[in-house]
Protein backbone atom coordinates (compact mmCIF):
# COMPACT_ATOMS: atom_id res chain seq x y z
CA UNK A 1 0.00 0.00 0.00
CA UNK A 2 1.33 3.56 -0.64
CA UNK A 3 1.72 5.77 2.39
CA UNK A 4 -0.97 8.21 1.31
CA UNK A 5 -3.65 4.68 1.33
CA UNK A 6 -2.26 4.06 4.81
CA UNK A 7 -2.77 7.13 5.76
CA UNK A 8 -5.92 7.96 4.78
CA UNK A 9 -6.37 4.30 6.96
CA UNK A 10 -5.32 6.22 9.56
CA UNK A 11 -7.11 9.06 9.75
CA UNK A 12 -10.39 6.88 9.58
CA UNK A 13 -9.87 5.27 12.46
CA UNK A 14 -10.37 8.34 14.54
CA UNK A 15 -7.56 7.88 17.13
CA UNK A 16 -6.87 10.49 20.19
CA UNK A 17 -3.88 9.78 21.50
CA UNK A 18 -1.66 11.83 23.37
CA UNK A 19 2.41 11.73 23.23
CA UNK A 20 3.20 15.43 23.85
CA UNK A 21 4.21 15.65 27.59
CA UNK A 22 6.53 13.31 29.96
CA UNK A 23 4.16 12.28 32.32
CA UNK A 24 4.22 9.27 34.29
CA UNK A 25 1.42 6.76 33.94
CA UNK A 26 -1.08 5.98 36.24
CA UNK A 27 0.17 2.62 37.17
CA UNK A 28 3.46 4.65 37.58
CA UNK A 29 1.95 6.84 40.19
CA UNK A 30 0.31 4.16 41.76
CA UNK A 31 3.83 2.65 42.72
CA UNK A 32 3.85 5.98 45.46
CA UNK A 33 0.29 5.37 46.33
CA UNK A 34 1.06 4.90 49.88
CA UNK A 35 2.30 8.52 50.34
CA UNK A 36 -1.12 8.99 50.48
CA UNK A 37 -0.84 7.33 53.96
CA UNK A 38 1.71 8.88 55.14
CA UNK A 39 3.46 10.78 57.08
CA UNK A 40 2.43 8.56 60.07
CA UNK A 41 4.73 10.89 62.41
CA UNK A 42 4.75 14.49 62.19
CA UNK A 43 7.62 15.55 63.69
CA UNK A 44 11.50 14.73 62.19
CA UNK A 45 14.18 13.05 63.71
CA UNK A 46 14.82 16.40 65.13
CA UNK A 47 11.95 16.46 66.98
CA UNK A 48 10.85 19.81 64.39
CA UNK A 49 7.07 19.98 64.23
CA UNK A 50 5.85 19.14 60.44
CA UNK A 51 3.10 21.15 60.77
CA UNK A 52 4.31 24.64 61.74
CA UNK A 53 6.55 27.28 59.80
CA UNK A 54 9.97 26.99 59.91
CA UNK A 55 13.33 25.27 58.17
CA UNK A 56 13.62 27.27 54.81
CA UNK A 57 16.20 24.68 54.20
CA UNK A 58 14.09 21.55 54.29
CA UNK A 59 14.19 18.69 56.73
CA UNK A 60 18.11 17.60 57.40
CA UNK A 61 17.19 13.77 56.76
CA UNK A 62 16.05 14.46 53.48
CA UNK A 63 18.98 16.34 52.32
CA UNK A 64 20.97 13.63 53.68
CA UNK A 65 18.75 11.12 51.64
CA UNK A 66 19.25 13.24 48.22
CA UNK A 67 22.87 14.40 48.27
CA UNK A 68 24.46 11.28 47.04
CA UNK A 69 21.72 11.05 44.49
CA UNK A 70 22.31 14.34 43.21
CA UNK A 71 25.83 14.86 44.18
CA UNK A 72 25.73 18.16 46.54
CA UNK A 73 26.36 17.56 50.22
CA UNK A 74 23.27 17.68 52.26
CA UNK A 75 24.68 21.42 54.23
CA UNK A 76 24.39 22.62 50.34
CA UNK A 77 21.03 21.40 49.37
CA UNK A 78 17.80 23.30 49.49
CA UNK A 79 14.52 21.63 49.87
CA UNK A 80 11.57 23.30 47.44
CA UNK A 81 8.06 22.74 47.03
CA UNK A 82 6.90 19.87 44.28
CA UNK A 83 8.33 21.63 41.19
CA UNK A 84 11.94 22.17 40.73
CA UNK A 85 11.03 24.34 37.57
CA UNK A 86 9.65 27.00 40.00
CA UNK A 87 13.05 27.06 41.42
CA UNK A 88 14.98 27.41 38.64
CA UNK A 89 12.66 30.18 37.50
CA UNK A 90 12.89 31.87 40.52
CA UNK A 91 16.80 31.44 40.56
CA UNK A 92 16.59 33.45 37.23
CA UNK A 93 14.25 36.10 39.39
CA UNK A 94 16.56 36.34 42.01
CA UNK A 95 19.77 36.81 39.88
CA UNK A 96 17.85 40.01 37.73
CA UNK A 97 17.02 41.19 41.36
CA UNK A 98 19.94 40.80 43.66
CA UNK A 99 23.35 40.15 42.31
CA UNK A 100 24.62 36.85 42.49
CA UNK A 101 28.23 36.23 44.27
CA UNK A 102 30.63 37.14 41.57
CA UNK A 103 28.50 39.89 40.44
CA UNK A 104 29.46 43.31 39.76
CA UNK A 105 25.71 44.15 39.44
CA UNK A 106 22.24 43.02 39.30
CA UNK A 107 21.54 41.63 36.02
CA UNK A 108 18.32 43.45 34.85
CA UNK A 109 21.06 46.11 35.37
CA UNK A 110 22.93 44.46 32.14
CA UNK A 111 22.35 46.00 28.71
CA UNK A 112 22.09 42.37 27.34
CA UNK A 113 22.10 38.56 29.22
CA UNK A 114 23.25 35.55 26.89
CA UNK A 115 21.67 32.13 28.14
CA UNK A 116 23.66 29.03 25.45
CA UNK A 117 20.94 26.69 25.16
CA UNK A 118 22.11 22.58 24.37
CA UNK A 119 19.73 21.75 21.50
CA UNK A 120 17.81 19.70 21.24
CA UNK A 121 16.32 20.80 24.73
CA UNK A 122 13.94 20.95 27.12
CA UNK A 123 11.02 23.63 25.96
CA UNK A 124 10.18 24.86 29.56
CA UNK A 125 13.72 25.69 30.26
CA UNK A 126 13.59 27.89 26.89
CA UNK A 127 10.06 29.27 27.97
CA UNK A 128 12.15 30.74 31.34
CA UNK A 129 14.53 32.57 29.72
CA UNK A 130 12.29 34.20 26.90
CA UNK A 131 9.97 35.50 29.57
CA UNK A 132 12.62 37.37 31.23
CA UNK A 133 14.01 38.55 27.30
CA UNK A 134 17.39 36.43 27.90
CA UNK A 135 18.88 36.38 24.47
CA UNK A 136 19.22 32.35 23.64
CA UNK A 137 21.82 30.97 21.79
CA UNK A 138 21.40 27.60 20.80
CA UNK A 139 24.64 25.48 20.59
CA UNK A 140 24.64 21.73 18.73
CA UNK A 141 24.29 18.50 21.37
CA UNK A 142 26.49 16.12 20.40
CA UNK A 143 26.71 11.99 21.76
CA UNK A 144 28.58 13.35 24.71
CA UNK A 145 27.20 16.18 25.35
CA UNK A 146 26.83 20.15 24.24
CA UNK A 147 29.20 21.01 21.56
CA UNK A 148 32.30 22.10 23.64
CA UNK A 149 34.67 23.71 21.39
CA UNK A 150 31.13 26.35 21.00
CA UNK A 151 30.69 26.75 24.77
CA UNK A 152 34.15 27.52 25.51
CA UNK A 153 34.64 29.88 22.63
CA UNK A 154 31.42 31.87 23.73
CA UNK A 155 31.46 31.73 27.30
CA UNK A 156 35.33 33.17 27.07
CA UNK A 157 34.37 35.89 24.29
CA UNK A 158 31.43 37.54 25.71
CA UNK A 159 30.54 38.87 29.08
CA UNK A 160 26.77 38.85 28.37
CA UNK A 161 26.95 35.48 28.29
CA UNK A 162 25.56 34.49 31.90
CA UNK A 163 23.99 31.21 31.70
CA UNK A 164 23.92 27.82 30.01
CA UNK A 165 20.91 25.28 30.48
CA UNK A 166 22.08 21.45 30.87
CA UNK A 167 20.50 18.10 31.51
CA UNK A 168 23.40 16.50 32.47
CA UNK A 169 22.10 12.80 32.66
CA UNK A 170 19.27 11.25 30.21
CA UNK A 171 19.09 14.58 28.61
CA UNK A 172 15.25 15.58 27.42
CA UNK A 173 14.86 14.63 24.91
CA UNK A 174 18.12 12.91 23.54
CA UNK A 175 18.77 10.50 26.59
CA UNK A 176 22.70 12.09 26.18
CA UNK A 177 24.37 11.86 29.17
CA UNK A 178 27.63 14.43 29.18
CA UNK A 179 31.00 12.81 29.27
CA UNK A 180 33.80 13.03 32.10
CA UNK A 181 35.51 14.90 29.88
CA UNK A 182 32.73 17.26 28.49
CA UNK A 183 31.95 17.92 32.60
CA UNK A 184 35.35 18.40 33.09
CA UNK A 185 35.61 21.02 30.45
CA UNK A 186 32.39 22.87 31.82
CA UNK A 187 33.83 22.67 35.49
CA UNK A 188 37.44 24.49 34.26
CA UNK A 189 36.77 26.75 31.51
CA UNK A 190 37.46 30.26 31.55
CA UNK A 191 34.80 32.33 31.36
CA UNK A 192 34.26 36.65 30.55
CA UNK A 193 31.14 36.85 32.88
CA UNK A 194 32.22 36.35 36.32
CA UNK A 195 28.51 35.86 37.39
CA UNK A 196 28.32 33.01 34.67
CA UNK A 197 25.85 30.03 36.13
CA UNK A 198 25.93 26.74 34.96
CA UNK A 199 21.99 25.38 35.18
CA UNK A 200 22.45 21.94 35.78
CA UNK A 201 19.10 20.35 35.59
CA UNK A 202 19.57 16.85 36.73
CA UNK A 203 16.10 16.03 36.54
CA UNK A 204 16.55 12.14 35.43
CA UNK A 205 19.68 11.46 37.73
CA UNK A 206 17.82 8.42 39.13
CA UNK A 207 15.66 7.63 35.95
CA UNK A 208 17.66 4.86 35.03
CA UNK A 209 16.36 1.77 32.13
CA UNK A 210 18.98 -0.74 32.37
CA UNK A 211 21.33 -2.49 34.63
CA UNK A 212 24.09 -1.07 33.53
CA UNK A 213 23.49 3.01 34.29
CA UNK A 214 25.38 5.70 32.80
CA UNK A 215 27.67 7.78 35.47
CA UNK A 216 27.66 11.25 35.43
CA UNK A 217 31.03 13.47 36.34
CA UNK A 218 30.21 15.17 39.59
CA UNK A 219 30.11 19.04 38.37
CA UNK A 220 30.23 20.44 41.57
CA UNK A 221 33.08 18.87 43.00
CA UNK A 222 34.96 19.51 39.70
CA UNK A 223 34.01 22.87 39.55
CA UNK A 224 35.25 23.60 42.98
CA UNK A 225 38.41 22.08 42.37
CA UNK A 226 39.23 24.22 39.38
CA UNK A 227 37.99 27.30 41.95
CA UNK A 228 35.08 27.59 40.02
CA UNK A 229 32.57 26.37 43.22
CA UNK A 230 30.07 29.23 42.66
CA UNK A 231 29.37 28.45 39.28
CA UNK A 232 27.11 25.77 39.77
CA UNK A 233 23.30 25.42 40.70
CA UNK A 234 22.26 22.14 40.82
CA UNK A 235 18.03 21.47 40.48
CA UNK A 236 16.42 17.81 41.06
CA UNK A 237 12.88 16.95 42.10
CA UNK A 238 10.76 13.56 42.61
CA UNK A 239 8.77 14.55 40.25
CA UNK A 240 9.05 11.23 37.82
CA UNK A 241 9.85 9.51 41.09
CA UNK A 242 6.94 9.86 43.61
CA UNK A 243 3.97 12.01 42.29
CA UNK A 244 4.39 14.12 39.32
CA UNK A 245 2.38 17.07 41.02
CA UNK A 246 2.81 16.27 44.73
CA UNK A 247 6.96 15.79 44.82
CA UNK A 248 9.92 17.65 46.47
CA UNK A 249 11.96 19.73 44.80
CA UNK A 250 15.84 20.34 45.60
CA UNK A 251 18.37 23.33 45.20
CA UNK A 252 22.24 22.88 45.38
CA UNK A 253 25.01 24.69 45.20
CA UNK A 254 28.21 26.27 46.99
CA UNK A 255 28.12 27.62 50.82
CA UNK A 256 27.97 31.37 49.06
CA UNK A 257 25.29 30.50 46.58
CA UNK A 258 23.16 28.75 49.02
CA UNK A 259 23.07 31.63 51.29
CA UNK A 260 21.95 33.97 48.55
CA UNK A 261 19.53 31.80 47.59
CA UNK A 262 17.82 31.37 51.33
CA UNK A 263 18.52 35.25 51.73
CA UNK A 264 16.06 35.49 48.48
CA UNK A 265 13.73 32.81 49.23
CA UNK A 266 13.45 34.13 52.86
CA UNK A 267 11.19 36.72 51.42
CA UNK A 268 9.23 34.53 49.78
CA UNK A 269 8.18 32.01 52.28
CA UNK A 270 8.28 31.14 55.79
CA UNK A 271 9.06 27.50 55.23
CA UNK A 272 8.54 24.87 53.28
CA UNK A 273 5.86 21.88 53.28
CA UNK A 274 7.63 19.38 55.84
CA UNK A 275 4.82 17.34 55.95
CA UNK A 276 5.21 16.12 52.06
CA UNK A 277 8.82 16.05 53.00
CA UNK A 278 8.40 13.88 55.90
CA UNK A 279 6.16 11.48 53.99
CA UNK A 280 9.09 11.40 51.53
CA UNK A 281 11.53 10.64 53.94
CA UNK A 282 9.29 7.56 55.55
CA UNK A 283 8.45 6.72 52.33
CA UNK A 284 11.90 6.19 50.56
CA UNK A 285 13.74 6.26 53.07
CA UNK A 286 17.51 5.79 51.97
CA UNK A 287 19.11 5.65 48.30
CA UNK A 288 18.70 2.13 48.67
CA UNK A 289 14.91 2.40 48.88
CA UNK A 290 15.00 5.19 45.63
CA UNK A 291 16.84 3.10 43.85
CA UNK A 292 14.51 0.10 44.39
CA UNK A 293 11.60 2.18 43.78
CA UNK A 294 12.98 3.55 40.30
CA UNK A 295 13.15 -0.34 39.23
CA UNK A 296 9.60 -0.51 39.70
CA UNK A 297 9.69 2.32 37.39
CA UNK A 298 11.62 0.73 34.71
CA UNK A 299 9.89 -2.16 34.15
CA UNK A 300 6.90 -0.24 33.50
CA UNK A 301 8.29 2.66 31.33
CA UNK A 302 10.94 -0.01 29.82
CA UNK A 303 8.79 -2.27 27.29
CA UNK A 304 7.25 1.07 25.84
CA UNK A 305 10.93 2.49 25.28
CA UNK A 306 11.56 -1.03 23.19
CA UNK A 307 8.07 -0.84 21.78
CA UNK A 308 9.16 2.66 20.46
CA UNK A 309 12.45 1.45 19.46
CA UNK A 310 11.26 -1.77 17.65
CA UNK A 311 8.56 -0.06 15.31
CA UNK A 312 10.47 2.62 14.31
CA UNK A 313 13.13 0.31 13.35
CA UNK A 314 10.31 -1.74 11.28
CA UNK A 315 8.53 1.03 9.84
CA UNK A 316 11.03 3.61 9.18
CA UNK A 317 14.46 2.10 7.89
CA UNK A 318 16.42 5.07 6.97
CA UNK A 319 13.67 7.43 6.51
CA UNK A 320 14.83 8.52 10.27
CA UNK A 321 16.98 8.71 13.24
CA UNK A 322 16.39 8.22 16.74
CA UNK A 323 18.03 7.91 20.29
CA UNK A 324 17.41 4.78 22.24
CA UNK A 325 18.01 6.09 25.86
CA UNK A 326 19.25 3.97 28.97
CA UNK A 327 17.11 6.41 31.03
CA UNK A 328 15.04 9.43 31.15
CA UNK A 329 11.42 9.83 29.79
CA UNK A 330 12.21 10.90 25.89
CA UNK A 331 13.10 9.54 22.78
CA UNK A 332 14.54 12.36 20.11
CA UNK A 333 13.40 11.45 16.46
CA UNK A 334 15.06 12.93 13.52
CA UNK A 335 13.21 13.31 9.99
CA UNK A 336 13.64 15.06 7.50
CA UNK A 337 10.44 18.22 7.61
CA UNK A 338 9.01 17.63 10.99
CA UNK A 339 7.02 20.27 11.36
CA UNK A 340 4.66 18.60 8.32
CA UNK A 341 4.57 15.55 10.17
CA UNK A 342 3.67 17.21 13.45
CA UNK A 343 0.65 18.35 11.41
CA UNK A 344 -0.40 14.99 9.48
CA UNK A 345 -0.05 13.27 12.76
CA UNK A 346 -2.34 15.80 14.67
CA UNK A 347 -4.87 15.86 11.59
CA UNK A 348 -5.04 11.81 12.59
CA UNK A 349 -5.46 12.62 16.07
CA UNK A 350 -2.05 12.05 17.25
CA UNK A 351 -0.90 14.64 19.36
CA UNK A 352 2.90 15.22 19.48
CA UNK A 353 5.20 18.19 20.98
CA UNK A 354 5.06 21.17 18.57
CA UNK A 355 8.31 20.71 15.93
CA UNK A 356 10.74 23.00 17.07
CA UNK A 357 9.61 22.96 20.82
CA UNK A 358 13.49 21.69 21.27
CA UNK A 359 14.72 24.65 20.39
CA UNK A 360 14.88 28.58 21.33
CA UNK A 361 12.29 30.51 20.23
CA UNK A 362 10.42 27.37 18.68
CA UNK A 363 12.82 27.43 15.67
CA UNK A 364 14.43 24.20 14.45
CA UNK A 365 16.30 25.59 11.58
CA UNK A 366 17.11 22.39 10.21
CA UNK A 367 13.07 20.90 10.97
CA UNK A 368 14.09 17.77 12.29
CA UNK A 369 13.64 17.36 15.53
CA UNK A 370 10.37 15.38 16.97
CA UNK A 371 10.36 14.48 20.84
CA UNK A 372 8.66 11.35 21.54
CA UNK A 373 7.06 11.00 25.33
CA UNK A 374 6.26 7.15 25.79
CA UNK A 375 5.78 6.70 29.16
CA UNK A 376 2.26 7.87 29.93
CA UNK A 377 0.35 5.72 27.07
CA UNK A 378 -0.22 2.10 27.83
CA UNK A 379 1.38 -0.38 25.03
CA UNK A 380 -1.41 -0.61 22.78
CA UNK A 381 -2.57 3.27 22.84
CA UNK A 382 1.48 3.73 22.53
CA UNK A 383 2.04 0.98 19.35
CA UNK A 384 -0.87 2.82 17.81
CA UNK A 385 0.77 6.18 18.26
CA UNK A 386 3.82 5.26 16.71
CA UNK A 387 2.60 3.30 14.46
CA UNK A 388 0.64 6.39 13.09
CA UNK A 389 3.59 8.56 13.02
CA UNK A 390 5.40 6.31 11.06
CA UNK A 391 2.70 6.32 8.66
CA UNK A 392 2.92 10.15 8.62
CA UNK A 393 6.75 10.09 8.04
CA UNK A 394 6.60 8.10 4.98
CA UNK A 395 3.47 9.94 3.85
CA UNK A 396 5.42 13.27 3.85
CA UNK A 397 8.64 11.72 2.53
CA UNK A 398 6.58 10.22 -0.42
CA UNK A 399 5.34 13.82 -1.11
CA UNK A 400 8.14 15.44 -0.77
CA UNK A 401 9.76 12.84 -3.64
CA UNK A 402 6.65 13.61 -5.72
CA UNK A 403 6.52 17.16 -5.56
N1 LIG B 1 13.57 19.37 34.07
C1 LIG B 1 13.49 18.52 33.04
C2 LIG B 1 14.69 18.27 32.20
C3 LIG B 1 12.28 17.90 32.73
O1 LIG B 1 12.21 17.06 31.69
C4 LIG B 1 11.14 18.17 33.53
C5 LIG B 1 9.84 17.57 33.22
O2 LIG B 1 9.64 17.00 32.19
C6 LIG B 1 11.29 19.06 34.60
C7 LIG B 1 12.51 19.65 34.85
C8 LIG B 1 10.13 19.41 35.48
O3 LIG B 1 10.52 19.21 36.79
P1 LIG B 1 9.57 19.56 38.02
O4 LIG B 1 8.39 18.66 37.92
O5 LIG B 1 10.42 19.26 39.20
O6 LIG B 1 9.20 21.00 37.93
Amino acid sequence: MTAQADYSALVQRGLSLDLTRGKPSPRQLDLSNDLLKLPASYRAADGTDGRNYGNLQGLAELRELFAPLVQVPAERLVVGGNSSLALMHDTIVHALLTPVPGATRRWVEEPEITFLCPVPGYDRHFTITERFGIKMVPVPMNADGPDMDVVERLVAADASVKGIWCVPKYSNPSGVTYSDETVRRLAAMPTAAPDFRIFWDNAYAVHHLTDTPDELADLPALAAEHGNADRVFVYASTSKVTLAGSGVSFFGSSPANVEWFLHNTSKQSIGPDKINQLRHIEFLRDPAGVAAHMKRHAELIGPKFELVDKVLTERLGDLGTWTSPKGGYFISLEVPHAAEVVAKAKAAGIALTPAGATHPYGKDPDNRTIRLAPTFPELDELEQAIEGLAVCVRLVAEEGLIS
